[in-house]
């Protein structure tokens, strides 16, 4: 950045959103004259929340589509707020920040630490996860994104109460599978509740860090669940904050306020 940015020539970020995270930042930028914010969504949820700052919904079409998009819109700096499982869009995030010689900042959220009490089975991944179940019959809640269920069909000899934002469509070829449609953020004393009348066994949960949705994991815990918990993919080598404070200092290293 060479240029001191002001209110006649903003400093034009881009913000890869679908987080929580995202959103405040989005907020945190809304007042500032000096900084012009625009954010991407990836595009799966039917009604996402409205946000303070124009948003693009959809992909750009790989690496070479978002290096068209940093070029076309001027972008000066992109911070890569996606959720902790969304590798493929951090990867094309680091590739295509090098090639367009944009500076790239990851926003990522903490990943949950397993706590005394805790009985967590750690997978890779979906697939894991489900052989993982084992074959013994059992009654899970499973809070996976509503494209990655599919691969419950797998394991029909469970019952399933499958919990996503939107619904899951077309429904699941199991025997034995329920669906809530919610959005957080969850509280314990209700999530408890869910799993003691639903007779919930065991968890199929992403290890998505934050508070949202982090009240499942504790109710587990009180009532001595298993969680079988997916860890995170590995993410591309940036320069990574944790916080929206965080991500905020460093925009304001790139545009000092004037
Ligand atoms: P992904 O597998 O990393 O991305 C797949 C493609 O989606 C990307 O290559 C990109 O398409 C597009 N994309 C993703 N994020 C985008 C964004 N912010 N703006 C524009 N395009 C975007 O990510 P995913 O398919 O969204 O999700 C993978 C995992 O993350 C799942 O476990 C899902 O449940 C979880 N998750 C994602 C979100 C979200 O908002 N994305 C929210 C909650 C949970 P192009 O290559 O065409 O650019």
């Amino acid at each position: 950045m060479t240029r001191p940015p002001d209110a006649n020539n903003p400093l034009r970020v881009l913000i890869l959103g679908g987080t929580t995270e995202a959103r405040e930042l989005s907020e945190s930028l809304a007042a500032r004259a000096d900084i012009e914010a625009s954010v991407s969504l990836a595009g799966r949820t039917r009604n996402p929340l409205v946000l303070p700052a124009p948003t693009r919904s959809g992909g750009f079409g790989g690496v070479e589509g978002l290096v068209a998009h940093l070029r076309m819109e001027k972008i000066d700096a992109l911070i890569d707020a996606t959720h902790p499982f969304a590798a493929i869009m951090s990867r094309n995030a680091a590739q295509a920040a090098a090639l367009a010689s944009v500076p790239l900042l990851a926003l990522v959220r903490p990943a949950w630490e397993r706590l005394p009490g805790d009985i967590w089975q750690e997978v890779e991944d979906v697939p894991h996860a489900v052989a993982a179940l084992g074959d013994a019959p059992r009654n899970l809640l499973v809070t996976l994104g509503r494209n990655e269920v599919r691969a419950l069909e797998a394991a029909p000899q469970h019952s399933y109460l499958i919990r996503s934002i939107d619904p899951v469509e077309p429904k699941l070829a199991l025997p034995s599978a329920r669906y809530i449609e919610t959005r957080g953020p969850f509280v314990e004393a209700e999530e408890h509740a869910l799993l003691v009348a639903n007779n919930i066994d065991a968890i199929l949960a992403k290890n998505s860090g934050g508070s949202a949705s982090y009240a499942k994991i504790a109710a587990a815990r009180a009532l001595g669940l298993t969680v079988i918990m997916i860890t995170r993919p590995q993410r591309p080598d940036v320069e990574t904050v944790a916080t929206v404070d965080d991500a905020l200092a460093w925009l304001e290293r790139l545009a000092p306020a004037s």
